[in-house]
């Protein structure tokens, strides 16, 4: 068996993200042991009932002997817990996260640094609709997409940090990339919050008219309706602190969804079936290309009725 990437790990917040990275590094041997803390009384007895690690009474009994300490809070929390976190961490332990954006979480990483920790922020391009400890499962990362996003001007020994940290996601099955934050979030904002709003709010829609429609919208709704509000049941906290904080880029898109909208729109209205068609076909290779990619599969009706391990772990849907 191999050595674990670190001796010991505290995960803060034992959520979705959090209780995954706990079963993960324990089931894959990447960490000797897991300590856990969580502001919610009632999370912090749930996950001690499920075995998920060593669950702590306040923070700083988490962090103090931990060498890697993970962030799994919604965006708005990180700062307040950032600064809780470091003044009571080892020095050389490193503080990451798992932050949907990125430069707000590197701000507020960045603002409790005191010199002593390497501050490394990071995103897995994994996880559910669902929250809570229970939701976590160890495969979640696996074949997922994990992108560091390191500060600028570190040293030898901050490089090392990000090496180490780089291997620990490894350990748990991800594939690892570095990038700059903004550009971070330039892409998550097309690739993942915009399909959310669009998601929220087609279901937003959906449930309006179903006073109208007198339950036939649930009655008969089709596999498009249903996956959107797959997506749509993601955690409301998470999701309005995504908002708030990635603002600029998901405006930008909007800008240009909206006018791609309004152009099929018009397509519609004047019967412009070659505009529908040309633009439905490009639609579908970019769909061919992300099951090229292995980012999905190609599983006829969007993969339902396949056995459940053949989708754990394709980092679907989620974030
Ligand atoms: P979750 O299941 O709701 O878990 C978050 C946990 O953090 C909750 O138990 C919450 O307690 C706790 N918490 C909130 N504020 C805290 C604080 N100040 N100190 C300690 N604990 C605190 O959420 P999640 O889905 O794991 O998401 C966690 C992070 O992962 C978010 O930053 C999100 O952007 C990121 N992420 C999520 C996904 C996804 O698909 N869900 C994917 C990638 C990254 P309460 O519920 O009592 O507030």
């Amino acid at each position: 068996m191999t050595e674990p990437v670190f001796e010991q790990i505290a995960i803060i917040g034992a959520g979705l993200i959090g209780a995954s990275i706990a079963r993960a590094a324990i089931e894959y041997g990447v960490a000797g042991s897991v300590s856990l803390y969580d502001a919610d009384a009632d999370v912090r007895r749930r996950a001690a009932a499920i075995g998920l690690g060593d669950v702590a009474d306040t923070l700083k009994t988490a962090v103090e002997t931990s060498d890697c300490v993970f962030l799994c809070v919604p965006v708005g929390a990180l700062s307040a817990v950032a600064a809780n976190a470091v003044p009571a961490m080892k020095s050389g332990a490193i503080l990451t996260d798992v932050g949907s954006v990125k430069g707000q979480a590197s701000s507020a990483l960045a603002a409790a640094a005191d010199g002593r920790v390497h501050i490394i922020p990071g995103h897995p391009i994994a996880g559910t609709e669902q929250s809570g400890p229970e939701a976590g499962f160890a495969s979640l990362f696996r074949n997922a997409w994990h992108i560091l996003t390191p500060l600028e001007g570190g040293d030898e020994a901050y490089a090392a940090a990000v090496s180490q940290l780089e291997a620990f996601w490894c350990g748990l099955g991800a594939k690892v990339e570095t990038m700059d934050a903004a550009r971070h979030d330039r892409v998550l904002a097309i690739t993942s919050h915009l399909p959310h709003l669009i998601a929220f709010n087609i279901v937003s829609t959906a449930f309006d008219m179903e006073t109208v429609e007198e339950g036939e919208v649930v009655k008969y709704s089709a596999g498009g309706f249903r996956d959107f509000t797959r997506i749509a049941a993601s955690d409301p906290v998470m999701w309005r602190d995504v908002f708030l904080t990635n603002k600029d880029a998901v405006l930008e898109c909007l800008g240009r969804f909206s006018e791609d909208l309004a152009a099929l729109q018009r397509a519609i209205r004047w019967g412009d079936g070659e505009t529908l068609f040309k633009e439905f076909s490009r639609a579908r290779s970019i769909r061919k290309a992300i099951i090229d990619a292995g980012q999905d599969s190609g599983t006829v009706n969007f993969g339902r009725n396949q056995p459940e391990e053949s989708l754990e772990g394709d980092g679907d849907e989620a974030d």
